[in-house]
């Protein structure tokens, strides 16, 4: 167990305290400088006259005028702002006639035109709403969680909240005490017809397609790229403890790691994989007394793909139970910090990364590496630097449908 020491710092790096008593002074300021109340009233009143007859309109439900009104501002010379108020207004039409495909692309547009703040949001609730009416229930539920954190309008809150809640009931899946609690008071009957007997089926969570042999050493994920994943028995993983793991619920988040062993550790990491990762197991699950390896993919240094904690469960692997949730958990074997990635890790991390996005329907703006989350040196700065690029790279990539 020499040099093994240092794996201490693997799975649960220091420092939370600090950052959760500094996020609670945080709250505290807030509330005090009394901020994520409405939109600010010079904002509504900086908007155009043309506009606000336009959401007056909408709100009275004179389709055909606040039709006309809002097509005559969504156009190149307007500024964003108003253009995305305005496919706002018109996604919400669409919605509301059932139009579902044209309001998705109405407000996806407003969502990117609205870069931040509680239109965006407004905007990301009513794509959730539309995108759940459509059978894109992954991806509505991503937008709804998102929008919910913004959102600033206490109805609008909790009509997100009983989305959410009502979606995953449907789904059997557990829900945030969060969500459950904020929609309680209330009932929507208008989004009844979404979990009815008329609407669309509910696509079921895709999960890893094991190979059809229980011998085989090779996992595919299910998607266009098929990744190929060296699954736990090529590296004769021991099964988790029972009643130590807890399920993974629908995965929303990517998180990116670096092992940052000590040099020992490295080397055998380089020389077999296979060892290295039973000894990683060994300490998680002896020492540590978790239920299993912390990770749910690990990646080698040859670029080799290995299936880690089983998709089935929650990670362990971010900081804490709130960060582990729904939260898919890579690290690439080594320090970089010290050393760079190979060129063989970074091109099976891409792959990987690409390959989760489409199958969980993640964005690629939910991918982070680990000091994004918390206080640490995790994934080390070339890692940090490289996912940085490759974040960028994957939003821009059309291959990457999100939805389906
Ligand atoms: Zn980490």
């Amino acid at each position: 167990m020499a040099g093994f020491t240092q794996i201490r710092t693997l799975p649960g790096h220091p420092g939370t305290r600090r950052t959760v008593v500094a996020c609670l002074i945080l709250a505290v300021i807030v509330t005090v400088a009394g901020c994520g109340g409405g939109p600010p009233q010079r904002e509504q009143t900086a908007l155009p006259l043309k506009l606000r007859q336009a959401q007056k309109a909408l709100e009275q439900g004179n389709d055909e005028l606040s039709t006309k009104l809002f097509n005559s501002l969504e156009s190149p010379e307007q500024p964003l702002r108003v253009r995305g108020l305005a496919r706002l207004g018109l996604g919400r039409l669409a919605l509301r006639k059932g139009e579902l495909d044209q309001a998705c692309r109405h407000l996806e547009l407003s969502r990117k035109f609205l870069s931040s703040g509680p239109h965006h949001a407004r905007a990301l609730l009513f794509l959730g709403e539309a995108q759940l009416r459509r059978g894109v229930t992954n991806s509505g539920l991503n937008q709804l969680e998102k929008a919910y954190q913004s959102l600033a309008d206490p109805d609008d809150r909790s009509r997100a909240a009983f989305l959410i809640t009502r979606t995953l009931d449907h789904l059997g899946q557990p829900v945030a005490a969060l969500y459950r609690n904020a929609s309680q008071q209330h009932s929507y009957p208008e989004y009844a017809s979404i979990w009815g007997a008329d609407s669309q089926p509910l696509e079921i969570t895709p999960r890893i397609v094991e190979e059809p042999t229980p011998t085989s050493r090779v996992t595919r994920i299910a998607n266009p790229a098929r990744i190929r994943v060296q699954n736990r028995n090529s590296w004769s993983a021991r099964p988790p403890r029972r009643g130590a793991v807890v399920r993974m619920t629908r995965p929303f988040r990517i998180t990116v790691h670096n092992t940052a062993d000590q040099p020992a550790i490295e080397k055998l990491g380089q020389q077999s994989p296979p060892q290295y990762l039973r000894r990683i197991q060994e300490y998680c699950t002896d020492t540590l007394k978790w239920g299993d390896i912390g990770y749910h993919y690990l990646i080698s240094f040859d670029g080799r793909i290995w299936e880690g904690r089983s998709m089935r469960y929650q990670g362990a692997h971010a900081g804490n139970n709130s960060l582990n949730r729904g939260n898919i958990g890579i690290a690439l074997m080594g320090n970089f910090d010290i050393n760079r990635p190979t060129s063989l890790q970074l091109k099976s991390l891409r792959s990987l990364l690409a390959a989760l996005c489409t199958l969980h329907d993640i964005s690629p703006d939910s991918i982070a590496g680990h000091q994004e989350l918390r206080e640490t040196t995790c994934p080390g700065r070339h890692l940090q630097a490289a996912l940085n690029r490759m974040v960028k790279d994957l939003a821009r990539s059309p291959a990457r449908s999100r939805t389906r």
